[in-house]
């Protein structure tokens, strides 16, 4: 818990995995006086009032913004120039403007244009998630030891990106700061390109004809059961992030495919040692990210047998 609160009020637009989370760290650390939220539907305002983890669900994002000093969309990438819109003539002078779209380029590109100039506009991106969403779907733990990426614009003022860090860094994240040209190249490797793999994959096994799809969920644990965690994720939000950040997952893409044909090709030529090489290479990978942290080295990706017999 923080000795004196970070900010007095936190509104929170949109509460579903990431805007929960960042409401329940965010009270447990004692990060902030106050917890604003609201979202787009009754229904999940409702939810989030039973829920008891803010200090007030309020129906519009313009009453949720007024009076806040921090004000993150936690909405999809898509929505975010719209609820930008809409919460402008709401903003108190020196509020600090924040989002966690996943994609940064088109996230400033729309929400920039309409904030008046006395407030700051710092946007975010917490590299870490899960496949589920909705208001019950967050955890207070989930950004423990993630990055969180800050993209703030050239001239942003240096005091309002601290005091984000600051908030992040008290629920947990570390932070780092890049250009939004940089984070898109950077997550469409490690992020939207296994997605859009992903969701290829378990589709592609879905529209097979010999073998069938009680047979492909029988025998998952082959591999496919992994991309399937994937490819569960939200629809709305990883449209929008193939939508939004076009240019460079086709770039990587391009890259991708040339690496799949030298694969294809070693193949057909039966060619062991170009295969046994790469997939070494690939394994130093895998243990280069459990040595930073970022991964458990328990087998199987974590989950014993007993936990899946308990779901
Ligand atoms: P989520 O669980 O689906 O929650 C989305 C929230 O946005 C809900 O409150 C929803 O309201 C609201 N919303 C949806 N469409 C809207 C619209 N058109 N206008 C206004 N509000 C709208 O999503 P999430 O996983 O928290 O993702 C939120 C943001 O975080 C996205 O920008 C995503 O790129 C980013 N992000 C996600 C992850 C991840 O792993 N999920 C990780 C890092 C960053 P209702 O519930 O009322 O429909």
């Amino acid at each position: 818990m923080t000795a004196e609160p970070l900010f007095g009020r936190l509104a929170l637009i949109g509460f579903g995995l990431i805007g929960g989370s960042i409401a329940r760290a965010a009270r447990m650390r004692g990060v902030v006086g106050e917890i604003v939220a609201t979202a787009r539907s009754a229904k999940t305002r409702a939810r989030v009032m039973e829920l008891g983890i803010v200090d007030r669900v309020v129906d519009t994002n313009a009453e949720a913004t007024d009076g806040a000093d921090l004000v993150i969309l936690c909405v999809p990438v898509g929505a975010c120039g719209s609820v930008a819109q809409q919460i402008a003539p709401h903003l108190k002078r020196g509020a600090i403007v924040s989002d966690v779209g996943s994609v940064k380029g088109a996230v400033v590109r729309d929400i920039a244009p309409h904030l008046p100039a006395e407030v700051h506009f710092v946007p975010a991106h917490p590299v870490a998630g899960t496949e589920h969403s909705g208001p019950d779907s967050g955890f207070a733990e989930l950004f423990i030891n993630r990055w969180c990426i800050l993209t703030p614009p050239d001239g942003t003022d240096a005091a309002a990106v601290d005091r984000l860090r600051a908030f992040w860094t008290a629920i947990g994240a570390r932070v780092e700061i890049m250009t939004p040209k940089h984070h898109d190249l950077v997550l469409a490797i490690t992020s939207h390109l296994p997605h859009l793999i992903a969701y290829t994959i378990v589709g592609t096994a879905d529209e097979l004809g010999e073998v069938t799809s009680s047979e492909v969920m029988k025998f998952s644990a082959g591999g496919f059961r992994d991309f399937t965690r994937i490819a569960a994720s939200d629809p709305t939000m990883w449209r929008d992030v193939f939508l939004t950040n076009k240019d460079a997952v086709l770039e990587m893409l391009g890259t991708f495919n040339e690496d799949l044909s030298k694969l294809t090709r070693a193949m057909r030529r039966g060619d062991g040692e170009a295969l046994f090489e790469h997939f070494t290479r690939t394994r130093a990978i895998r243990r280069g990210i459990v040595e930073i942290g970022q991964d458990s080295a328990a087998p199987d990706f974590g989950r014993l047998q007993t936990d899946v017999q308990k779901t």
